[in-house]
């Protein structure tokens, strides 16, 4: 048990998706959210230790990653896989050198196996080989949720990580070439409809399945299971529930109001056939989402057009 009360924390990552949900999450919670005046780079070793040490920082949330999507994450594997170790070792190193009581690193559902059995349970990791086109950033995550356990065994800090399924919300990135596949879908949706368009392109073969959380549910049961959780393990988060992409590429074109039809591009990869996680631990825990879908897709496009102009 972990009190947020009068607790000075830090969300690394605090001006992308993840980070900016946790942020209004810990709002009215009686703690005090800290960040530096000018830009630390986090992949740093000396800056990112000297930050965390100055800043007498209770909690970190660790949610700074350099993300990306199918395409992104294929192009730029040298990025993918340095900066992200570089992030997750320098801040698990400076929080236990500065004594910080308590991390939650966040991991991320690419790195279970590409054939891991469906749902995935915490306990796929590392059973088989990785999906080759986000292997990067996947090996990098596994080596932040190992530093966290390790840290607790070696030195007794309490670290905990947790590995969300896929997630939209406001603040997501809707550039079409390096994003994922919901705002990516809704950005074409809505690019589709202005032009008057007879279609929309869909990537790959529209079977891949896949689960999507919206942040303000992964932000609610990060803040959770920084008060109630303390385990070696990391947890799963997600809904539990599964769309295939033509399915939701349907859905997308709905709420924006485009009725035009959806052209398959086989060129473009499937990725993974199927993601969904294991969330057994996580309600044995004690939490469930509470966006569905169906709410969650509307509400991100109403943010998108209040949005869009300033470069979402
Ligand atoms: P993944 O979950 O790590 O595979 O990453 P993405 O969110 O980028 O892609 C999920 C699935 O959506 C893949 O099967 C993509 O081929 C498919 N997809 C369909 N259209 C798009 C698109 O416009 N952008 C992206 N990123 N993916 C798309």
């Amino acid at each position: 048990i972990f009190p947020l009360g009068g607790k000075r924390v830090w969300v690394a990552g605090h001006r992308g998706m993840v980070g900016r949900a946790i942020v209004r999450r810990l709002a009215g919670q009686g703690c005090t959210i800290v960040s530096p005046e000018t830009r630390v780079d986090l992949r740093d070793q000396a800056a990112t230790i000297a930050w965390i040490d100055s800043a007498k920082i209770d909690l970190i949330f660790l949610a700074a990653a350099k993300v990306g999507g199918i395409a992104a994450n294929d192009a730029f594997p040298g990025e993918f896989l340095y900066d992200n170790l570089m992030i997750a070792a320098n801040v698990i190193e400076g929080a236990r050198r500065a004594g910080v009581a308590k991390l939650v690193f966040l991991g991320s559902s690419c790195i279970f196996p590409k054939l891991a059995a469906q749902p995935m349970a915490e306990s796929a990791l590392l059973t088989g080989q990785l999906e080759p086109t986000n292997e990067w950033y996947a090996i990098a995550k596994i080596a932040g949720l190992k530093l966290c356990a390790a840290y607790r065994r070696q030195y007794g800090c309490d670290f905990i990580s947790a590995q969300p399924t896929n997630l939209y919300g406001p603040f997501d990135n809707f550039d079409l070439e390096s994003s994922h596949v919901l705002p990516a879908l809704m950005r074409k949706a809505h690019d589709a409809k202005l032009a008057g368009a007879a279609a929309m392109t869909v990537w790959g073969s529209g079977t891949p399945l896949r689960e999507f959380l919206h942040v303000d549910d992964l932000a609610d049961a990060l803040v959770y299971l920084a008060q109630t959780y303390s385990d070696e393990e990391f947890v799963n988060i997600g809904t539990g529930d599964e769309v295939n992409i033509a399915v939701l590429a349907r859905h997308v074109a709905d709420a924006v109001g485009f009725d035009g039809d959806l052209v398959f591009d086989a060129s473009r990869p499937d990725g993974t056939p199927r993601k969904l996680v294991d969330t057994t631990k996580l309600n044995g825990l004690g939490w469930r989402p509470s966006v569905p879908l169906n709410q969650g897709i509307p509400a991100v496009y109403r943010w998108f057009l209040e949005h869009h102009n300033e470069g979402a």
